[in-house]
């Protein structure tokens, strides 16, 4: 399984924080199920995003990128994840990116133009075919960068050269094309083939992702290599809101696992809150949602200091089956929950029996 991971220029918001407990929940879900499960989730540390942090910062890309790192793994870890099995850097498969960016170009799905590599869409003939988009109808100049530089509106970077605040941040690395650095949709093409093969079962990500960054990986990987499906299987999770709006900078909204854990709340209530409503549907985020949390939470814990194991293992190993099969049943967490409260109740009902006696 290959998830996008965080791109890494700020502290990481409850958006963030969806996918990697969605992804958790399967990943732990399918290792249940098949023993041994490879899951891959990278880190973009190189980006736009990462510059132009580093430059209002005053400080280095490596810096920026490192220590929003650091800073993910702690709060991500309070929400208490399994690791993934490898979380690959961008800048450290720089050399595979090129590899697969020349194999292209040989291939003739590339092209140059003006320092810069393109991919070019047109060679490509099943081009949208996973969000179903008219390529003559595509979001071009909002989504889609526009340049005279390319052929067809809809060919997007796969290598870029260095800038000025490139040179000054020292983001940039040789290539064939000169010095420059990757864009961003061939760096998961050439982490999930260098960690997973070709071909491999799932790929996941954010809703917001599946135009055009999922479909530019397709795209790369499967004109690459010839034959090859990619993913088998793709999953998004959907939106996230914040009363019913947008999270963004402009609105003040954004809401930072950090300063939730630091005001006390505890990743684990957090965790719950985010998993309650189904991965594929949108999201809102209210003030009421952490504190519906806590008081599940509080009911599970009072239940375990309460009653006896004997009584919780006889009840749980008769809705166990039922628990995994609503999870394996598209990952249903929101039935998963239900059938945990219902657990709660014929637990509550056996000890006062018992009681009674
Ligand atoms: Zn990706």
């Amino acid at each position: 399984m290959y998830v996008c991971g965080p791109t890494v220029y700020d502290t990481a918001h409850i958006g963030n924080a969806r996918s990697v407990v969605v992804y958790d929940v399967l990943f732990q879900l399918l290792k249940f199920c098949y023993g041994k499960v490879t899951y891959v989730r990278n880190i973009t540390d190189i980006d736009d995003k990462i510059i132009n942090a580093a430059s209002e910062k005053n400080s280095s890309v490596e810096s920026i990128s490192t220590y929003y790192t650091r800073t993910f793994h702690e709060d991500m870890r309070s929400m208490n994840y399994a690791e993934p099995t490898y979380e690959p850097k961008a800048t450290e498969n720089i050399d595979y990116i090129i590899k697969l960016i020349e194999h292209l170009l040989q291939s003739g799905h590339a092209y140059e133009s003006n320092k810069h590599v393109y991919f070019s869409v047109e060679s490509y003939s099943e081009y949208s075919a996973l969000s179903g988009k008219e390529i003559d109808e595509l979001d071009y100049g909002n989504r889609v960068e526009v340049s005279e530089n390319k052929k067809h509106p809809g060919d997007f970077a796969l290598w870029k050269p260095a800038n000025d605040t490139d040179y000054k941040l020292s983001s940039y690395w040789s290539s064939p094309w000169g010095e420059g650095r990757p864009g961003w949709h061939i760096e998961c093409s050439a982490m999930s083939h260098a960690y997973l093969g070709q071909d491999f079962d799932i790929h996941g990500g954010g809703i917001d992702l599946q135009f055009p960054h999922h479909e530019n990986e397709i795209a790369q990987s499967k004109s690459a290599f010839a034959g090859s499906v990619f993913a088998k299987y793709w999953v998004h999770n959907g939106f996230l809101t914040v009363n019913k709006e947008k999270m963004s900078k402009s609105l003040l909204n954004i809401i930072k696992i950090r300063d939730l854990l630091h005001s006390g709340i505890k990743g684990e209530v957090i965790r719950h809150a985010l998993l309650k409503t189904h991965y594929r549907k949108p999201f809102d985020w209210t003030k009421n949602v952490i504190s519906e949390s806590q008081e599940t939470l509080n009911k599970f814990y009072r239940l375990l200091r309460d009653v006896d194991v004997i009584t919780i293992e006889k009840i749980d190993a008769e809705v166990s089956k039922d628990f995994v099969e609503a999870l394996i049943n598209d990952l249903n967490i929101p039935e998963a929950l239900v059938i945990l409260h219902e657990m709660a109740t014929k637990i509550n009902r056996t000890n006062n029996e018992n009681e009674k006696l």
